[in-house]
């Protein structure tokens, strides 16, 4: 891992500068390029933007990590109960995403399966759909099972896979029979080469090898749904390439994006017609998220440090 990812990563984690850079003028600024605001309505009129724009779907999700209580759990599903109603009163064609730590994943899984459940449910009945992120890899076990739990019960879930580790492969073949809905992705934490594989060639052939399995003959037998999130733009046309030849259906993938970040192949992607939706994040806990975003690409540090003298 290159060394100032690593030091990005590392300041995600730590508390002394989330605190001062959450104050800084210049931080919000650049902030802004990934995400339009930090209340559920600026999202909202982002969704409506795009929809209204380019006819793009979106995913919310409201950043927060790590909660200490379970009260501040329950008020994060008040919170997404709350969203998937004005979701549909609104009618916007947005889904939601959700982080298991924000549910209480830490505090007690029992909590955070009723927690999810009860939000699994509303969306189910709402006609609507969640996603789960999958975060560092002490939560990758917790969240499998927790998935499965809900998934028996509410199916309107997906959950989102790491390509960058080891154990994922085995985890896509596990969970292939239940037919599920899958947001594969790189990966964004700090993980040992013990458990993430380290050359970026190789999680990029990974994510190939996963997302080709899920929209392959097996992975459309079991009603496999993939989400392709990445902004990979090899990566995306090696997989269009992939659903050309093997003429996959359009309803068992979707690209999925982060707002803000490669633009020009969302526009690429869009023009030809492409399935791609948008997530967009917002909430104020955005510190450790704007971290990783950095980490992924080293060239927007030079854009926030442009951003002070702006
Ligand atoms: C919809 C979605 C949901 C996600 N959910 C999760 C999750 O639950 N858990 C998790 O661990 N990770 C999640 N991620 C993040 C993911 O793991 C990667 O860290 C991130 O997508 C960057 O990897 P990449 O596939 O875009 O490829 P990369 O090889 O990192 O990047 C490809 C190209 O995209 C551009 N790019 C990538 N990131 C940025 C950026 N931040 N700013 C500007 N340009 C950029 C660069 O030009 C780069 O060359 C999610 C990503 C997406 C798109």
């Amino acid at each position: 891992m290159g060394l100032l990812r690593s030091a990005l990563l590392a300041g995600s984690q730590n508390a002394w500068l989330r605190e001062h850079a959450m104050r800084t003028a210049f931080v919000r600024r650049s902030v802004s390029r990934f995400m339009p605001g930090e209340t559920l309505d600026a999202a909202l009129a982002a969704s409506r933007a795009l929809a209204q724009a380019y006819g793009l779907g979106t995913i919310l999700t409201n950043l927060g990590e790590n909660l200490t209580a379970p009260s501040e759990a329950e008020a994060v599903t008040a919170h997404y109960l709350d969203a998937l109603e004005r979701i549909r009163d609104g009618g916007y064609d947005t889904e939601i995403s959700v982080k298991p730590t924000q549910l209480g994943l830490d505090l007690d899984p029992d909590l955070c399966f009723r927690n999810l459940l009860a939000i699994t449910g509303r969306a189910a009945a709402l006609d609507n759909f969640v996603w789960v992120d999958m975060e560092s890899t002490p939560y990758v076990d917790p969240t499998l099972a927790l998935y499965r739990r809900v998934q028996a019960r509410a199916p309107a879930i997906g959950l989102c896979l790491q390509a960058y580790l080891h154990r994922t492969r085995a985890d896509l073949e596990a969970l292939l029979p239940l037919g599920p809905a899958i947001r594969l992705v790189k990966g964004a934490y700090r993980e040992p080469p013990s458990l993430a594989i380290a050359r970026k060639a190789d999680v990029d052939e990974n994510f190939y090898v996963l997302a080709a399995r899920l929209l392959g003959d097996e992975g459309r037998r079991a009603g496999a749904r993939l989400g392709i999130g990445t902004h990979d733009a090899g990566l995306a046309a090696r997989l269009q390439a992939f659903v050309t030849e093997t003429g996959a259906p359009k309803a068992s993938y979707e690209f999925e994006m982060l707002y803000g970040i490669q633009r020009g192949l969302q526009d690429r992607l869009r023009a030809g017609g492409w399935p791609l939706r948008i997530l967009i994040s917002y909430g104020e806990f955005w510190f450790p998220w704007f971290m990783r975003r950095l980490a992924e690409r080293p060239a927007n540090v030079l854009f926030v440090a442009k951003s002070m003298f702006r």
